[in-house]
Protein backbone atom coordinates (compact mmCIF):
# COMPACT_ATOMS: atom_id res chain seq x y z
CA UNK A 1 0.00 0.00 0.00
CA UNK A 2 1.29 3.43 -0.78
CA UNK A 3 -1.05 5.78 0.77
CA UNK A 4 -4.16 4.74 3.19
CA UNK A 5 -6.51 6.35 5.80
CA UNK A 6 -6.62 4.03 9.20
CA UNK A 7 -10.14 4.68 10.95
CA UNK A 8 -10.33 3.93 14.44
CA UNK A 9 -13.48 3.12 14.85
CA UNK A 10 -13.49 2.19 18.70
CA UNK A 11 -12.68 5.83 18.81
CA UNK A 12 -15.41 6.78 16.48
CA UNK A 13 -18.22 4.83 18.60
CA UNK A 14 -16.59 6.51 21.49
CA UNK A 15 -16.80 9.69 19.95
CA UNK A 16 -20.73 8.83 19.33
CA UNK A 17 -21.32 8.30 22.68
CA UNK A 18 -19.94 12.02 23.54
CA UNK A 19 -22.07 13.51 21.15
CA UNK A 20 -24.74 11.34 22.35
CA UNK A 21 -24.02 12.88 25.84
CA UNK A 22 -24.39 16.00 24.10
CA UNK A 23 -27.05 16.20 22.81
CA UNK A 24 -28.88 14.45 25.52
CA UNK A 25 -32.92 14.81 25.11
CA UNK A 26 -32.18 15.58 21.34
CA UNK A 27 -32.48 13.76 18.04
CA UNK A 28 -28.96 12.88 16.31
CA UNK A 29 -28.98 13.25 12.56
CA UNK A 30 -25.70 11.72 11.24
CA UNK A 31 -24.56 13.73 8.19
CA UNK A 32 -22.64 10.71 6.05
CA UNK A 33 -22.85 13.15 3.11
CA UNK A 34 -20.00 13.15 0.63
CA UNK A 35 -19.29 9.36 1.22
CA UNK A 36 -19.24 10.08 5.14
CA UNK A 37 -16.82 12.94 4.75
CA UNK A 38 -14.71 10.96 2.51
CA UNK A 39 -14.47 8.50 4.96
CA UNK A 40 -17.09 5.74 3.56
CA UNK A 41 -20.60 6.28 4.01
CA UNK A 42 -21.67 2.65 4.37
CA UNK A 43 -19.09 1.90 7.46
CA UNK A 44 -20.00 4.65 8.79
CA UNK A 45 -23.64 4.59 8.29
CA UNK A 46 -23.46 0.95 10.14
CA UNK A 47 -21.64 2.23 12.98
CA UNK A 48 -23.74 5.28 13.63
CA UNK A 49 -26.63 2.46 13.54
CA UNK A 50 -25.23 0.50 16.08
CA UNK A 51 -24.66 2.93 18.21
CA UNK A 52 -28.41 3.63 18.06
CA UNK A 53 -28.69 6.78 15.75
CA UNK A 54 -31.58 6.03 12.71
CA UNK A 55 -31.52 9.40 11.14
CA UNK A 56 -29.38 9.72 8.65
CA UNK A 57 -28.32 13.65 6.89
CA UNK A 58 -26.57 13.43 3.12
CA UNK A 59 -26.33 15.66 0.45
CA UNK A 60 -27.98 14.30 -2.48
CA UNK A 61 -30.84 11.75 -4.13
CA UNK A 62 -27.98 9.24 -5.03
CA UNK A 63 -26.45 9.84 -1.45
CA UNK A 64 -29.92 8.83 0.26
CA UNK A 65 -30.26 6.21 -2.67
CA UNK A 66 -27.03 4.75 -1.64
CA UNK A 67 -27.69 4.56 2.51
CA UNK A 68 -31.06 2.96 1.94
CA UNK A 69 -29.73 0.95 -1.08
CA UNK A 70 -27.37 -0.53 1.61
CA UNK A 71 -30.52 -1.81 3.67
CA UNK A 72 -29.56 0.54 6.59
CA UNK A 73 -33.11 1.26 8.69
CA UNK A 74 -33.67 5.35 9.17
CA UNK A 75 -35.05 8.22 8.53
CA UNK A 76 -32.75 9.96 5.51
CA UNK A 77 -32.37 13.51 4.99
CA UNK A 78 -31.49 15.13 1.85
CA UNK A 79 -29.60 18.28 3.24
CA UNK A 80 -29.26 19.91 -0.40
CA UNK A 81 -32.41 21.01 -2.63
CA UNK A 82 -33.89 18.80 -5.67
CA UNK A 83 -34.68 19.08 -8.89
CA UNK A 84 -38.32 18.08 -9.78
CA UNK A 85 -37.42 14.80 -10.90
CA UNK A 86 -35.29 14.12 -8.09
CA UNK A 87 -38.45 15.50 -5.93
CA UNK A 88 -40.85 12.20 -7.86
CA UNK A 89 -38.23 9.59 -6.46
CA UNK A 90 -37.33 10.99 -3.13
CA UNK A 91 -40.95 11.21 -2.70
CA UNK A 92 -41.08 7.85 -3.50
CA UNK A 93 -38.42 6.28 -1.57
CA UNK A 94 -39.89 8.56 1.35
CA UNK A 95 -36.92 10.56 2.06
CA UNK A 96 -37.00 13.84 3.93
CA UNK A 97 -36.55 16.87 1.85
CA UNK A 98 -36.08 19.93 2.29
CA UNK A 99 -37.40 23.20 0.21
CA UNK A 100 -36.79 26.66 0.59
CA UNK A 101 -39.42 28.61 -1.79
CA UNK A 102 -42.77 29.10 -2.45
CA UNK A 103 -42.78 28.21 -5.92
CA UNK A 104 -41.36 24.64 -4.73
CA UNK A 105 -44.18 24.31 -2.06
CA UNK A 106 -46.76 24.70 -4.82
CA UNK A 107 -45.20 22.24 -7.40
CA UNK A 108 -45.00 19.49 -4.66
CA UNK A 109 -48.79 19.93 -3.49
CA UNK A 110 -49.52 18.89 -7.06
CA UNK A 111 -47.13 16.53 -8.16
CA UNK A 112 -45.93 14.71 -4.77
CA UNK A 113 -48.17 15.42 -1.99
CA UNK A 114 -46.60 13.34 0.71
CA UNK A 115 -43.20 14.14 0.47
CA UNK A 116 -41.61 14.46 3.68
CA UNK A 117 -40.89 18.45 4.07
CA UNK A 118 -38.67 20.11 6.34
CA UNK A 119 -38.85 23.89 5.16
CA UNK A 120 -35.67 25.60 5.28
CA UNK A 121 -35.03 29.32 7.09
CA UNK A 122 -31.89 31.34 6.34
CA UNK A 123 -30.91 32.68 9.54
CA UNK A 124 -27.99 34.45 8.11
CA UNK A 125 -25.97 31.90 6.17
CA UNK A 126 -27.01 33.01 2.97
CA UNK A 127 -27.11 29.63 0.97
CA UNK A 128 -30.41 27.73 1.06
CA UNK A 129 -33.99 28.79 2.95
CA UNK A 130 -37.02 31.34 3.27
CA UNK A 131 -35.84 34.09 5.14
CA UNK A 132 -36.19 34.31 8.76
CA UNK A 133 -38.60 36.95 8.80
CA UNK A 134 -40.80 35.25 6.12
CA UNK A 135 -40.69 31.25 7.64
CA UNK A 136 -43.77 31.86 10.35
CA UNK A 137 -46.06 32.95 7.09
CA UNK A 138 -44.12 30.02 4.83
CA UNK A 139 -45.48 27.41 7.44
CA UNK A 140 -49.36 28.64 7.17
CA UNK A 141 -48.63 28.60 3.19
CA UNK A 142 -47.58 25.07 3.24
CA UNK A 143 -50.31 24.01 5.93
CA UNK A 144 -53.41 25.89 3.53
CA UNK A 145 -51.71 23.21 0.73
CA UNK A 146 -52.20 20.38 3.27
CA UNK A 147 -48.25 19.97 2.55
CA UNK A 148 -46.40 17.29 4.97
CA UNK A 149 -44.58 19.33 7.24
CA UNK A 150 -42.06 17.37 8.96
CA UNK A 151 -39.58 19.44 9.76
CA UNK A 152 -37.98 22.86 9.64
CA UNK A 153 -34.51 23.32 10.18
CA UNK A 154 -31.68 26.60 9.76
CA UNK A 155 -27.97 26.16 9.32
CA UNK A 156 -24.85 28.22 11.35
CA UNK A 157 -22.49 29.94 9.09
CA UNK A 158 -20.16 30.15 11.90
CA UNK A 159 -20.35 28.17 15.40
CA UNK A 160 -17.10 26.54 15.27
CA UNK A 161 -15.78 29.87 15.24
CA UNK A 162 -13.95 31.12 17.97
CA UNK A 163 -13.83 35.36 17.40
CA UNK A 164 -15.92 37.71 19.08
CA UNK A 165 -17.70 38.34 15.70
CA UNK A 166 -18.11 34.64 15.32
CA UNK A 167 -20.10 34.32 18.84
CA UNK A 168 -22.08 37.35 18.39
CA UNK A 169 -23.55 36.52 14.75
CA UNK A 170 -24.32 32.69 16.18
CA UNK A 171 -25.78 34.40 18.83
CA UNK A 172 -27.96 36.12 16.76
CA UNK A 173 -28.78 32.84 14.51
CA UNK A 174 -30.47 31.04 17.65
CA UNK A 175 -32.81 34.02 18.51
CA UNK A 176 -33.64 34.30 14.39
CA UNK A 177 -34.25 30.18 15.24
CA UNK A 178 -35.97 30.33 18.76
CA UNK A 179 -39.37 30.90 17.02
CA UNK A 180 -39.30 27.99 14.72
CA UNK A 181 -37.62 25.42 17.54
CA UNK A 182 -40.41 26.44 19.79
CA UNK A 183 -43.18 25.03 16.99
CA UNK A 184 -44.09 21.67 18.54
CA UNK A 185 -46.62 20.98 15.72
CA UNK A 186 -44.01 20.53 13.69
CA UNK A 187 -42.26 17.13 14.47
CA UNK A 188 -38.50 17.88 13.64
CA UNK A 189 -36.60 21.19 14.36
CA UNK A 190 -32.96 22.17 14.29
CA UNK A 191 -29.79 24.31 13.41
CA UNK A 192 -27.58 22.87 15.86
CA UNK A 193 -24.20 21.16 13.73
CA UNK A 194 -21.16 20.34 15.58
CA UNK A 195 -19.17 23.48 15.95
CA UNK A 196 -22.99 24.77 17.93
CA UNK A 197 -23.43 20.87 19.58
CA UNK A 198 -19.49 21.65 21.17
CA UNK A 199 -19.35 25.22 21.69
CA UNK A 200 -22.98 26.54 22.48
CA UNK A 201 -24.17 22.47 24.22
CA UNK A 202 -26.24 24.37 26.72
CA UNK A 203 -27.99 26.49 24.43
CA UNK A 204 -29.72 23.51 22.21
CA UNK A 205 -32.75 24.28 21.10
CA UNK A 206 -35.30 22.69 18.98
CA UNK A 207 -35.55 18.73 19.17
CA UNK A 208 -32.57 17.64 17.37
CA UNK A 209 -28.88 18.49 16.29
CA UNK A 210 -26.54 17.51 12.87
CA UNK A 211 -23.76 15.82 13.69
CA UNK A 212 -21.06 15.67 11.03
CA UNK A 213 -17.13 16.78 11.29
CA UNK A 214 -17.18 16.33 15.53
CA UNK A 215 -18.21 12.26 14.64
CA UNK A 216 -14.10 12.57 13.90
CA UNK A 217 -12.99 14.54 16.78
CA UNK A 218 -11.98 17.94 15.70
CA UNK A 219 -13.11 21.05 14.90
CA UNK A 220 -11.62 23.26 12.18
CA UNK A 221 -8.31 22.67 13.54
CA UNK A 222 -8.83 21.91 16.98
CA UNK A 223 -9.06 18.95 18.25
CA UNK A 224 -12.27 18.43 20.70
CA UNK A 225 -11.47 17.81 24.42
CA UNK A 226 -12.32 14.19 25.72
CA UNK A 227 -13.57 13.49 21.59
CA UNK A 228 -10.57 10.46 20.36
CA UNK A 229 -8.94 10.61 16.90
CA UNK A 230 -10.73 8.58 14.44
CA UNK A 231 -8.79 9.64 11.05
CA UNK A 232 -4.83 9.18 10.38
CA UNK A 233 -3.80 9.47 6.68
CA UNK A 234 -0.62 7.31 6.49
CA UNK A 235 2.36 6.52 3.52
CA UNK A 236 5.85 5.19 3.34
CA UNK A 237 8.78 6.57 2.74
CA UNK A 238 9.79 5.94 -1.12
CA UNK A 239 13.14 7.03 -1.75
CA UNK A 240 15.61 9.04 0.75
CA UNK A 241 18.54 11.18 -0.38
CA UNK A 242 21.26 12.80 0.66
CA UNK A 243 21.80 15.90 -1.28
CA UNK A 244 26.06 16.52 -2.80
CA UNK A 245 25.50 20.32 -3.46
CA UNK A 246 23.22 23.56 -2.60
CA UNK A 247 19.61 21.88 -5.06
CA UNK A 248 16.28 23.30 -5.52
CA UNK A 249 13.41 20.89 -4.60
CA UNK A 250 10.28 19.97 -6.68
CA UNK A 251 8.15 22.59 -8.71
CA UNK A 252 8.53 26.19 -9.13
CA UNK A 253 11.68 25.94 -6.92
CA UNK A 254 10.43 26.90 -3.77
CA UNK A 255 12.40 25.36 -1.39
CA UNK A 256 15.94 24.98 -1.18
CA UNK A 257 18.47 22.23 0.36
CA UNK A 258 21.86 22.74 1.00
CA UNK A 259 24.36 20.44 0.96
CA UNK A 260 24.96 17.44 3.34
CA UNK A 261 20.90 17.96 4.59
CA UNK A 262 18.58 14.69 3.91
CA UNK A 263 15.16 14.71 2.35
CA UNK A 264 12.91 11.58 1.49
CA UNK A 265 10.01 11.65 -0.87
CA UNK A 266 6.93 9.72 -0.18
CA UNK A 267 4.13 8.37 -2.97
CA UNK A 268 1.47 10.83 -1.95
CA UNK A 269 0.39 13.86 -3.55
CA UNK A 270 -2.48 16.48 -3.92
CA UNK A 271 -4.61 13.74 -5.97
CA UNK A 272 -4.49 11.90 -2.65
CA UNK A 273 -5.77 14.52 -0.63
CA UNK A 274 -2.67 16.32 0.67
CA UNK A 275 -3.22 20.07 0.50
CA UNK A 276 -1.02 21.84 -1.76
CA UNK A 277 -1.32 25.13 0.96
CA UNK A 278 0.69 22.43 3.47
CA UNK A 279 3.57 22.92 2.10
CA UNK A 280 3.78 26.58 3.43
CA UNK A 281 4.95 25.40 7.04
CA UNK A 282 3.26 21.90 7.32
CA UNK A 283 4.87 19.19 8.82
CA UNK A 284 4.24 15.52 8.44
CA UNK A 285 5.49 12.71 11.50
CA UNK A 286 7.97 10.25 11.26
CA UNK A 287 8.94 7.94 14.37
CA UNK A 288 7.10 10.49 16.41
CA UNK A 289 8.76 13.50 15.00
CA UNK A 290 7.60 17.06 13.27
CA UNK A 291 9.08 17.07 9.83
CA UNK A 292 8.91 19.94 7.69
CA UNK A 293 7.43 19.11 4.16
CA UNK A 294 9.83 21.08 1.51
CA UNK A 295 9.02 22.53 -2.07
CA UNK A 296 5.50 22.59 -3.60
CA UNK A 297 3.50 19.52 -3.17
CA UNK A 298 3.02 16.98 -6.40
CA UNK A 299 -0.01 15.20 -7.73
CA UNK A 300 1.40 11.88 -6.57
CA UNK A 301 4.57 12.43 -4.43
CA UNK A 302 5.82 15.10 -1.86
CA UNK A 303 9.34 15.59 -0.46
CA UNK A 304 10.07 15.99 3.00
CA UNK A 305 13.11 17.29 4.77
CA UNK A 306 14.79 15.06 7.79
CA UNK A 307 16.03 16.26 10.83
CA UNK A 308 19.89 15.12 11.16
CA UNK A 309 19.01 12.46 14.07
CA UNK A 310 16.59 10.78 12.33
CA UNK A 311 18.65 10.19 8.86
CA UNK A 312 20.44 6.60 10.02
CA UNK A 313 16.56 4.91 11.63
CA UNK A 314 14.64 6.25 8.31
CA UNK A 315 14.50 3.80 5.49
CA UNK A 316 12.61 2.90 2.65
CA UNK A 317 9.15 1.73 4.08
CA UNK A 318 9.40 3.69 7.23
CA UNK A 319 5.73 4.55 8.27
CA UNK A 320 4.46 8.19 7.84
CA UNK A 321 1.36 10.16 9.31
CA UNK A 322 0.53 12.77 6.42
CA UNK A 323 -2.41 14.29 9.33
CA UNK A 324 -4.16 13.11 12.07
CA UNK A 325 -6.22 15.60 14.89
CA UNK A 326 -2.58 16.22 16.50
CA UNK A 327 -0.98 16.95 12.95
CA UNK A 328 -3.58 19.33 11.93
CA UNK A 329 -3.52 21.02 15.09
CA UNK A 330 -0.13 21.72 14.86
CA UNK A 331 0.21 22.62 11.05
CA UNK A 332 -2.67 24.63 12.32
CA UNK A 333 -2.13 26.76 9.30
CA UNK A 334 -4.94 29.71 7.76
CA UNK A 335 -6.24 27.49 5.44
CA UNK A 336 -6.85 24.14 7.32
CA UNK A 337 -10.13 23.10 7.32
CA UNK A 338 -10.35 19.77 8.52
CA UNK A 339 -13.47 19.48 6.41
CA UNK A 340 -11.54 19.92 2.97
CA UNK A 341 -8.83 17.75 4.40
CA UNK A 342 -11.22 14.75 4.68
CA UNK A 343 -13.96 14.82 1.97
CA UNK A 344 -10.61 15.75 -0.34
CA UNK A 345 -9.46 11.91 0.14
CA UNK A 346 -8.51 10.60 -3.36
CA UNK A 347 -9.16 7.28 -4.49
CA UNK A 348 -6.13 5.92 -4.17
CA UNK A 349 -6.17 5.95 -0.92
CA UNK A 350 -7.23 2.93 0.92
CA UNK A 351 -9.32 2.86 3.32
CA UNK A 352 -8.60 0.57 6.37
CA UNK A 353 -11.15 0.44 9.74
CA UNK A 354 -9.60 -0.78 12.61
C1 LIG B 1 -22.68 19.60 6.28
C2 LIG B 1 -23.82 20.05 7.05
C3 LIG B 1 -23.93 19.76 8.41
C4 LIG B 1 -22.84 19.09 9.20
O1 LIG B 1 -21.89 20.05 9.58
P1 LIG B 1 -20.72 19.72 10.60
O2 LIG B 1 -20.11 21.05 10.85
O3 LIG B 1 -19.78 18.80 9.90
O4 LIG B 1 -21.34 19.12 11.79
C5 LIG B 1 -25.08 20.14 9.07
N1 LIG B 1 -26.07 20.78 8.42
C6 LIG B 1 -25.99 21.10 7.11
C7 LIG B 1 -27.11 21.82 6.47
C8 LIG B 1 -24.86 20.76 6.39
O5 LIG B 1 -24.78 21.10 5.11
Amino acid sequence: MRAWVEIDTENLRHNIREIQKRAEGFGVWGVIKANAYGLGVLPVAKILAEEGIHYFAVASLEEAKEVRNANITGEILILGSLFHDEILEAESLDFHINVSCREELEWIAKNAPKTKIHLKIDTGMTRLGFSYQEGMEVIEFAKKLSLNITGVFSHFSDADGNSQEAKEYTQKQIERFLPYATREDIPYRHIFNSGALIQYTDQKIGNMVRAGICLYGILGSTPIPSFKNVVTLKTKVLFKKTVTEETYVSYGRLCKLEKGETYVTLPIGYADGVKKYLANGGKVEILGEACPIIGAICMDMMMVKIPENLVNKIEIGTEVSVFNNDIIRRNNISETCTWDMFTGLGRRVQRIYK
